[in-house]
């Protein structure tokens, strides 16, 4: 079959745009620099760059191409679960641009970006109201990486006080990066497991807490989707033994506006901006993790942060001016100062009341999830939930198809599947998570989705999951380990694949 590159079809190719090379095209002309070579002192490149020449046309498209293969948020329902995929407002990205803020640049003497901030001050400040939390470091650069800075600023705490304490303790059904964050600090991780409904008890902390462990982390809402209901005795227990509470904030979608975390008793929580304050995840932008600390843990924080005084709004970069013992810069400049624009914009907007209403909306959605599935499929606990809903794959026995397969089949129907296999307390587990800005109509259609296709996998059609998806650029990847040999089509040349700009400075 012959076709064009703009043809959607099954089997859809796009080349890459260095494979795209055509020598001659190029996006923009130039006037000829002219002779520089005293000027460059003696560093005249010596070869091309390696940038293929193509017309602006073929870059437009290439990208809508590749954009059209995609699925996001803004294509359809996403429930993710434990990702918190919620509309974005275009309301935030109109104020990102604006021109006073999108064009500021961070080394812009501080004279000239009192504004900017300010901004950062104020979204500081709504982060600190909303957990009722004294402190907040802005500046790390996802949910992990605030994890990893919160433990830090706790070993600081504890170093500070002359206590070498080695572990940390992290419930069994933990998002991954826990563990991961909790070693990357040097600490030796211990697993707590959860009790038959989902949940940890404060007897099992206890009995797992002695001078030597630093911190517990817990998530909740946990991932199982199930408010951990003793938190504050575990709280009362970590503090008892000298430990530090650690909460992963990621679920904070299911308790914002209602519920502060510090009157909880935890120390230090990460927020994943780009989760519960409506920034764009991953590819649609960087991500930002700022992280909320106890009055113990604040001269920790890391450099720099915003301080107001008389003379307006300061940025304390230098040890020698801060107020306690930083850990120093953990990230360069001040952060994602784009997603504080974005998430102050959606705070500002939706106000106190707004966001209490975020919080009781996503619950009301994942409770009608389990209301609706619930009978057909296998929900994992007792309802009800929280902002979202586990099913194991309970439901799918003796029909040949499994979570994989019946996730595969969902994109078919034109749904992002929900989480699969996580969290890893229970066997096949489904996580869905619709989020607030969902209508009832979407749900409605997803579960019509759902229920069709259990009816499907009961009446044995086990070809159709296991061949799914068949209306993707590309059909099932073999996941298996021997299927993991890079294939690498572009090879860069050892000039480059010269573009003709290159040509002409040559
Ligand atoms: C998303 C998530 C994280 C990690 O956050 P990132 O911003 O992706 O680094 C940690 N814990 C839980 C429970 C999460 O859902």
């Amino acid at each position: 079959m012959t076709h064009g590159p703009g043809h959607r079809g099954l089997d859809m190719e796009e080349a890459l745009s260095f494979e795209q090379d055509s020598p001659g095209q190029t996006g923009v002309d130039l006037p000829d620099p002219g002779p520089v070579a005293e000027r460059l002192g003696g560093l005249r490149r010596e070869g091309p760059v390696g940038l293929p020449g193509l017309s602006e046309p073929q870059v437009v498209r290439h990208y809508l191409r590749i954009s059209r293969m995609n699925y996001g948020i803004d294509s359809g329902f996403y429930p993710l679960g434990s990702c918190t995929m919620k509309h974005n407002p275009r309301l935030n990205e109109r104020l990102a641009r604006l021109r006073g803020l999108g064009d500021v640049h961070p080394l812009q003497p501080q004279s000239t970006v009192q504004g900017a901030l300010e901004l950062i001050h104020q979204t500081a400040h709504w982060l600190k109201t909303l957990t009722g939390l004294p402190a907040v470091a802005m500046s790390p650069a996802a949910g992990a990486h605030g994890e990893l800075v919160g433990l830090m600023t706790i070993r600081a705490a504890l170093e500070a006080r002359g206590d070498a304490r080695q572990r940390v303790l992290v419930p069994d059904s933990a998002h991954g990066t826990n563990p991961a964050s909790a070693h990357m600090c040097g600490y030796g991780v211990e697993s707590i497991p959860a009790n038959d409904r989902g949940r940890v008890d404060a007897a099992a902390v206890r009995r797992q807490l002695d001078s030597d462990v630093a911190a517990i982390m817990l998530t909740n809402p946990n991932t199982c989707g199930l408010f951990e209901p003793e938190i504050r005795d575990i709280a009362d227990a970590v503090h008892e033994a000298g430990a530090f509470f650690y909460c992963d904030g990621a679920n904070f979608n299911a308790l914002v506006g209602r519920v502060r975390p510090g009157d909880l008793g935890i120390d230090c929580m990460h927020l994943n901006l780009h989760k519960t304050f409506s920034t764009p995840h991953g590819g649609g932008g960087p991500g930002a993790g700022p992280v909320v600390l106890s009055e113990a843990l604040a001269p920790y924080a890391p450099l720099p942060y915003v301080v107001h005084g008389p003379d307006g709004f300061r940025l304390v970069e230098h040890a020698d001016d801060a107020d306690g013992q930083p850990l120093g810069r953990i990230k360069g400049f001040h952060g994602q100062f784009g997603m504080f624009i974005r998430a102050l914009g959606y705070m500002t907007s939706m106000g106190a009341d707004g966001l209490r209403q975020v919080a009781e909306d996503a619950v009301l959605n994942a409770n009608y999830l389990l209301a609706r599935l619930g009978g057909p499929l296998t929900p994992s606990f007792d309802g009800p939930c929280m902002h979202e809903v586990l099913f194991d794959d309970r439901f799918l026995r003796d029909t040949g198809v499994t979570t994989l397969d019946f996730a595969k089949a969902l994109i078919d129907e034109g749904f992002h599947p929900m989480t699969v296999y996580f969290p890893l307390v229970v066997h096949g587990a489904m996580l869905v998570e619709p989020t607030e800005t969902e209508s009832k109509a979407s749900l409605d259609q997803f579960v019509d989705t759902v229920l069709a296709l259990l009816e499907r996998a009961r009446a044995g059609d086990v070809k159709h999951f296991q061949a799914a998806p068949r209306l993707t650029p590309r059909r099932r990847l073999d996941e298996t380990a021997a299927a993991r040999k890079p294939v690498l089509r572009w090879q860069p040349a050892e000039t480059g694949a010269a573009g003709s700009r290159d040509k002409a400075a040559e």
